[in-house]
């Protein structure tokens, strides 16, 4: 199972890998960190000799996953359990994630997404802008007046901007966050709580 907005969250904090590390976290409630290689790397079979370079390169080794690992325990996006192995003498780490802490982020990080909009709406409806027909960086009134009303990438001249279409499109999106804040909420409950079973 995969959630596009935890994606695209740990992507931003992070890199691709850790993305995969943390969705097979969440589709598991506790993993070794080799399980988790050989997982991520199941598409591409079994290791081989004379695997050709391509193929090996885009292996993920168990320093990466472990290193993935490491990064989401930093964040306490993910905790691990340490077993002695009686046999080998060395420790065996099980790893789970803490879906508190995953809820916790994705309501922060839409929360300031939200605030983001409204500022930008704020400004899109105080602000009347100036702008070239080549549709570069749009200015306010007063910008535009200290720059003769050219533009300073083309040259061209700048015009008042219909604004009206950025406005309603920053409404709708931020109706669409207001309305999915706690939606996917419920959803990732509901997973969380199936796992716990
Ligand atoms: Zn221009």
């Amino acid at each position: 199972m995969s959630f596009p907005q935890i994606d695209d969250i740990i992507l931003k904090l992070t890199d691709e890998i850790t993305v995969r590390v943390l969705n097979t976290l969440l589709d598991h409630k506790e993993i070794i960190d080799e399980e988790i290689v050989n997982i991520l790397n199941a598409d591409l079979g079994e290791p081989q000799e004379n695997e050709a370079e391509e193929k090996e390169s885009s292996r993920i080794a168990l320093k990466m996953v472990r290193k993935s690992l490491y990064q989401l325990n930093e964040r306490s996006l993910a905790r691990y359990r340490r077993v002695r192995d009686k046999e080998t003498g060395y420790f065996v780490y099980y790893w789970s994630p803490i879906w508190e802490r995953i809820r916790d982020l994705i309501i922060s990080r839409r929360k300031l997404s939200l605030k983001k909009l409204r500022q930008r709406l704020d400004y899109e409806q105080r602000n009347l802008l100036y702008v070239c027909d080549e549709g570069h960086t749009p200015v306010t009134f007063s910008d535009a007046f200290e720059l003769g009303f050219i533009c300073t990438t083309c040259g061209k001249e700048l015009a008042q901007k219909e604004n009206q279409q950025t406005i309603e499109f920053l409404k709708a999106k931020i109706k669409e966050l207001e309305e999915v804040l706690p939606s996917g909420l419920e959803e990732l409950k509901a997973l969380e709580e199936m796992r716990e079973r």
